[in-house]
């Protein structure tokens, strides 16, 4: 089931049942590294397919790329009020946590197989560098990255165009991030081309990049007193993947008491969980520009759950969305209202709260964390622990903070040479030909063939 996620992009991949962890399993994560309980969490979804000590050795060698030993630590900020950072990995942002360990699946798989493949992706920002970071030591994959020229943050820039590996490479279209989407699209309905580079993808649709991050789930709870006692989680989400890996933890057995939906300005889903109806208008540009979404593909894979995986009401739904840019959720609004708490939080309240937590707690918010913070205030229950995912370290948004705090965040010191490596990326126009051809040759490029 996990390989399939992995091969190929289209559809909405879902297991057939989920796999329920027992209590005494959790339990014991509350002592476990971090890598032991990937292999817990995941092993179930890939069967025989991978042994359980590959699939260790593999989740070991991609958390020893992180900064701290825990991986994913726990930092308390109030009484019951904590932070759970996700960005310890080599792009600050936690898109790492799954990127990472997709890479050594994917070579896994590909290595078995005798094949390899094309990974192309396009970005706003840190998808892009977190799949480059990865993929970079890969032997059987090549990977490149569009991103609109211009339009990107230079931390995120320079963790694309760093790495100096052939097999990785940033190509910068001039356009803008709707434009690499539709190339990337236009791309994979190119059979004849799909097929010549064996044409892959790992946006954040990919199921093996949702279950890898069930992982920090469970930890986090685990070390809250799980399954004893519940746990809330306050979750920064734009696409509804990070939200959506939660709600699958608690489906796999985890006492989850609130999943809280935060959203930044692009309030889609918060207003789809208090009006009942899912309603497309336009997206605004924030200081958390990795939450700047108005389709949020992953939420149909939630009301697939919600319909009890009635296809034909999704179909409908999805119509609906094609032709009027809106849904009504109907019979499913009460389950949404049920699974999930929802609240946005606007500019404004992202800088006071980043002030705000600074003061009071000596901690510094990065802005899509914050976002997460807010919510939790607005929207979280006040009996038992409440978890805030920081899905970003603050300096990889560093103007953001200095507007914001008058302090730039310094970035940690295991990327002191981010700032002056040389870059190297390519710039192409916004045409289909011109793109395709760079695939083309960069799949066919000499280093790969002698490798
Ligand atoms: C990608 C990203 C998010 C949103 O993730 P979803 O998959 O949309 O849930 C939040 N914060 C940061 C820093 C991100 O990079």
């Amino acid at each position: 089931m996990l390989l399939a996620g992995l091969a190929r992009d289209g559809g909405l991949y879902l297991p057939k049942s989920w796999p329920v962890l027992p209590p005494e399993t959790i339990r014991a994560f509350a002592t476990m590294p971090f890598a032991d309980i990937a292999v817990e969490v995941i092993h179930p979804f890939t069967g025989d397919t991978i042994s359980r000590s590959e699939l260790k050795r593999m989740a070991d060698e991609a958390y020893a790329s992180f900064g701290d030993a825990a991986v994913a630590p726990l930092v308390e900020l109030a009484p019951h009020r904590y932070i759970l950072e996700l960005f310890h990995g080599p792009t600050l942002a936690f898109k790492d946590v799954a990127m990472q360990l997709l890479a050594r699946l994917m070579d896994h798989v590909l290595e078995k197989r005798g094949q390899r493949a094309m990974i192309v992706g396009a970005t706003s920002g840190d998808t892009g560098g977190a799949a480059i970071e990865a993929f970079r030591s890969s032997k059987r994959v090549d990977v490149v990255i569009l991103f609109p020229d211009g339009r990107v943050s230079d931390v995120q820039r320079r963790m694309m165009t760093t790495p100096t590996e052939p097999n990785v490479h940033a190509v910068a279209v001039k356009g803008t991030f709707d434009d690499c989407q539709a190339l990337v699209k236009a791309m994979f309905n190119d059979h004849a081309f799909r097929d010549r580079v064996q044409l892959s993808g790992v946006n954040s649709i990919n199921w093996a990049r949702i279950v890898a991050q069930v992982t920090y789930y469970f930890a986090a709870a685990s070390r809250l007193g799980a399954p004893d006692k519940p746990v809330s989680f306050s979750v920064p989400t734009g696409n509804f993947g990070d939200i959506f890996a939660g709600y699958v933890a608690r489906r796999m057995g985890l006492l989850i008491q609130q999943l809280i939906i935060a959203s930044n300005e692009n309030d889609i889903l918060p207003r789809t969980v208090t009006t009942g109806a899912y309603a497309m208008n336009g997206v605004v540009a924030t200081s958390s520009p990795s939450m700047d979404i108005q389709i949020s593909s992953n939420f149909e894979r939630y009301l697939f759950e919600a319909a009890g995986r009635d296809a034909g009401v999704i179909r409908g739904l999805m119509s609906d969305l094609a032709s009027k840019q809106r849904f009504e959720l109907g019979t499913l609004w009460p389950v949404l209202k049920a699974d999930f708490a929802a609240a946005a939080a606007s500019e404004d309240d992202v800088a006071k709260c980043i002030r705000e937590t600074e003061t009071r707690y000596g901690y510094v918010l990065d802005p899509h964390s914050a976002c997460g913070v807010v919510a939790a205030n607005r929207a979280g229950t006040r009996d038992g622990a409440l978890v805030v995912l920081a899905t970003a370290h603050p300096a990889k948004f560093p103007d953001a903070i200095e507007a914001i705090t008058g302090n730039r965040p310094k970035l940690p010191a295991r990327l002191a040479n981010l700032m002056t490596d040389k870059e190297r990326f390519e710039v192409l126009d916004n045409d289909l030909a011109v793109v395709e051809n760079f695939v083309e040759r960069a799949a066919k490029a000499p280093e790969n063939a002698a490798r």
